[in-house]
């Protein structure tokens, strides 16, 4: 196990209110100075650059010791070394900038290789997202959306509560936060036309979501118990999988959604390890029926993170449409693995497992446009004296997270992407 005794002070300044105290230490990647492609950590207002940490001797007697491991493409080779040794780096990072720790603070000549301004980086695709899926684990959404896309009567189809039901999703087009996507095109059906029509789509949304990364593989045939599950767990990020809802509506029968989701779903930039998330487990809703029993599980496996989404219109102020907190989820992490491999798939390190939306009990707290406005019946108002049903173009919608107990904040930062007109054929 890692262990999680890290000092809260450090001898960096951290803004009382950041989402990245030292106990935090998520992963990421970033473009420096020179085009240089980095793992880099946050801890307050600060970037740290891995590598040079790594190249200047700092993780002598660590697995990635003078490696290359922090100047690849992406996090894929060091989420692979596994939680043991990932955990390693993460406590010894936190020991270096804890306050009284002088070994890094007194090298003031190669300071400014390691430490950088967010300003003075951009930050890209944290890891190549090997397969994707996507999972419908809140039963508010899962009920919403049986309530108006089929029957009120029976929203939950009579699966929902027996396994965590999901589709395969498309990795290629899982972009960083700030990547703007084009309103997309397709085949959308309205119930005054018998036919469907082509165009650009009216019901653009947005779906609250977070999603966790694996770090091992498995072999053809294995599945993962629900106890050993979050082993292979590394880290989760801030998930928006936008959707367009009159394609949705129109295709999803009867394999699922298609092209509704994989016009670009966007994630934030820092993996926030399980480990520092430990002090946030929290019990999930009752499971009644009694689920069979390799979903079964002990412990608390939910988490108590406090999520909101905002739109924010061109030139505007950003208005908070949502509040919701991803310990409403009636299936967590552990229980989606194991279904997952149960039937012997296999997984690998850095793939993707989104949540599915993330909506609360109450009205304010659904994690989608076409839940909050209901169909568009109950438009949302904004700020700025505009209102929505759905998202319009130029609109900016940001995702937000962060959990918080006994003076200890963790955060996510953000996830943000611009929606723009669509692109003419
Ligand atoms: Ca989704």
């Amino acid at each position: 196990m890692t262990q999680n005794n890290f000092h809260t002070a450090s001898w960096l300044n951290i803004p009382e209110d950041s989402d990245f105290p030292l106990y935090n230490i998520p992963f990421g990647m970033a473009i420096l100075k020179g085009n240089k492609k980095r793992a880099v950590t946050r801890i307050g207002n600060y970037i740290i650059n891995l590598n040079s940490l790594n190249q200047s001797g700092f993780f002598k007697n660590t697995f990635v010791d003078k490696t290359d491991i922090f100047k690849q493409e992406n996090l894929n080779s060091f989420i692979s070394l596994g939680k043991e040794k990932t955990g390693i780096v993460r406590n010894r990072i936190a020991e270096l900038f804890s306050e009284g720790t002088t070994e890094l603070k007194s090298q003031t000549h190669i300071l400014e290789e390691i430490i950088f301004q967010p300003n003075d980086v951009k930050m890209i695709m944290p890891v190549k997202v090997g397969d994707y899926t996507d999972f419908y684990s809140s039963m508010e959404h899962a009920t919403n959306v049986g309530k108006m896309f089929r029957d009120p009567e029976n929203a939950l189809l009579p699966n929902w509560k027996h396994l965590p039901v999901g589709y395969h999703g498309r990795a290629s087009s899982i972009v960083i936060s700030g990547t703007p996507l084009h309103r997309p095109k397709g085949q959308l059906k309205y119930n005054d036309n018998p036919n469907p029509l082509f165009g650009p789509t009216k019901e653009m949304d947005f779906e609250l979501e977070l999603a966790f990364i694996t770090c091992n593989n498995t072999k053809l045939g294995e599945s993962i118990s629900v106890d050993k599950a979050e082993d292979s767990i590394f880290g989760m990020l801030l998930f928006n999988d936008m959707s367009a809802r009159d394609i949705q509506r129109w295709e999803y029968v009867p394999l699922g959604p298609f092209l509704s989701k994989s016009f670009g779903s966007v994630v934030s930039p820092w993996i926030v390890t399980l480990d520092a998330l430990e002090p946030f487990r929290t019990k999930g809703p009752v499971q009644e029926p009694e689920v069979l029993p390799y979903l079964k599980f002990e412990g608390n496996k939910n988490f108590d993170i406090s999520l909101e989404a905002v739109i924010k219109p061109a030139n505007s102020n950003e208005t908070v449409v949502c509040k919701t907190n991803f310990k409403h989820m009636y299936w967590n992490m552990a229980q989606q693995l194991a279904h997952q491999t149960i039937n012997g798939c296999n997984i690998n390190s850095c793939d993707m497992y989104a949540s599915g939306t993330i909506s609360g009990p109450d009205a304010g707290s659904y994690g989608s446009m076409l839940e909050l406005a209901w169909k568009g019946q109950n438009p949302i108002q904004l700020n700025n004296g505009e209102s929505r049903v759905f998202l319009e173009d130029n609109d900016t919608i940001i995702i937000r997270g962060f959990a918080a107990k006994d003076n200890l904040r963790i955060g996510f930062g953000e996830v943000s992407t611009q929606v723009l007109p669509s692109i003419p054929l």
